[in-house]
């Protein structure tokens, strides 16, 4: 029963724009960390659609928050104010600032993550012009290769994926690329004309890049000397994943600006966020900058609620912990030679498929195939690596059932 629309499955005959590649399963409902298909079979997820997720699939809290809202008030518009977006700002101006640099900070509400990242890329520009006297229109951003920050088509014009990038020309100038993890390249990147230097602390879509434990302190450093503004992307990284509200905590690196966006939204509506220095932000002012959604009521309400969640700390260390046991029988199965690569943070993980292992699988897709028919859902990112982000909230034998499928998965065609 695939419901009352029928559902075409994409593909021949797909009315969709062929623009993903999904795996064969169609999800029908949720709970938790599990999902159930539309003949009845149940799956760890272990994706969280891409960390939007970390509270799992429907969390009461979140549930009951945005129904409560829906019953109340859904949209306004920033024409008008609505009872829920300061407080709103207020929430996670507490929960983020403290980690930011400065000491007064705002926070400017959109919808999705790449829109989060345009607003830090117009904040900053217009920061530059205006406070640090950079010439007109001469502003430039340094950014990391191996970058994943969205798919507009300004933040594509940086990326260095030639799938991303390819085709969608002309593009938009006053980005410098360096190698990720190498802050002297950031150094010599930056010059008069710099404003920013936009990173993820840890690259998702790349397939869980750690950079060096140095890096970020060090790209702080030059930051700091060179009067520009260190903009952290946290949009996958931040909100618990790595064991604390951003992953910039663990090194200490207070950045001046961060973009979130994924788990802001609880999984049940698209959320993001620029928090940061009051005297950046500040520069936009009426009339430059907006959003019809941004901040809406709905959003606000979930929002405010996935703060709560946040505020105690213990889905953070829940984070930390599950991602130590994660971690230990990850490293087994690459002492096995089972897998080429593991590379883990937080409740986070990205692991290479071992080439030429006896019955091993070919690439990342066909792991994650073995394993969507042994009831585990994960997504291989650039051909040999698939990316494992559970729930926060997973229950450690869940979690320990589905390592024991991968563990099948690795040998067992
Ligand atoms: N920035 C980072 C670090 C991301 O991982 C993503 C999404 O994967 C984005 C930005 C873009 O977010 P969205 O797909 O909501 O536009």
């Amino acid at each position: 029963g695939a419901g009352a629309h029928g559902g075409t499955p994409a593909g021949v005959g797909s009315a969709l724009a062929p623009n993903y590649h999904p795996l064969p399963v169609t999800v029908a409902t949720a709970e938790g960390a599990w999902v159930t298909d539309t003949a009845g079979r149940r799956y760890l997820d272990l994706l969280s659609a891409y960390s939007a997720l970390n509270f799992g699939h429907r969390h009461p809290a979140l549930v009951a928050a945005a129904h409560a809202q829906l019953d109340r008030l859904t949209l306004t518009s920033r024409a008008f104010d609505h009872e829920l977006l300061e407080p709103f700002a207020q929430a996670l101006a507490g929960l983020v600032g403290p980690l930011l640099a400065g000491r007064s900070h705002l926070v400017l509400p959109m919808n999705t993550g790449a829109e989060a990242v345009e607003t830090a890329i117009k904040a900053s520009r217009k920061w530059g012009y205006e406070v640090r006297g950079v010439p007109a229109d001469r502003a430039t951003i340094v950014v990391a290769e191996g970058n994943f920050h969205g798919r507009t088509t300004t933040v594509v014009s940086f990326s260095t994926d030639p799938d991303a990038r390819r085709g969608f020309g002309p593009y938009t100038p006053g980005f410098v690329t360096v190698p990720y993890g190498d802050a002297d390249a950031v150094a010599r990147a930056v010059d008069a004309t710099t404003v920013a230097v936009l990173l993820e602390p840890v690259q998702g879509e790349q397939g869980v890049v750690v950079p060096p434990d140095d890096y970020l302190p060090a790209v702080r450093r030059v930051c700091d000397e060179a009067g520009v503004l260190l903009v952290a992307d946290e949009i996958q990284s931040g909100l618990g994943r790595t064991g604390s509200t951003l992953a910039c905590e663990r090194w200490d690196v207070r950045p001046d600006l961060v973009t979130l966006g994924k788990a802001l939204g609880g999984g049940i509506v698209p959320v993001s966020a620029v928090v940061g220095r009051a005297d950046v932000l500040e520069v936009l002012t009426p009339g430059t900058h907006g959003s019809t959604f941004g901040g809406n009521p709905l959003a606000c309400a979930v929002g405010l609620a996935v703060v709560d969640l946040l505020t105690p700390g213990t889905l953070q260390a829940r984070a930390r912990t599950v991602g130590e046991h994660l971690a230990g029988r990850l490293d087994v199965l690459l002492d096995r030679g089972l897998l080429h690569g593991v590379r883990t943070v937080g409740l986070w993980a990205g692991l290479d498929v071992a080439p030429g292992l006896t019955g091993g699988p070919a690439s990342g897709r066909e792991l994650c195939e073995r394993l969507l028919a042994r009831g585990v859902l994960a997504k291989d990112t650039h051909g040999a690596t698939v990316r494992l982000a559970p729930p926060l909230t997973v229950e450690v034998p869940d979690l320990d059932h589905a390592l024991d499928e991968l563990t099948t998965a690795l040998t067992t065609p």
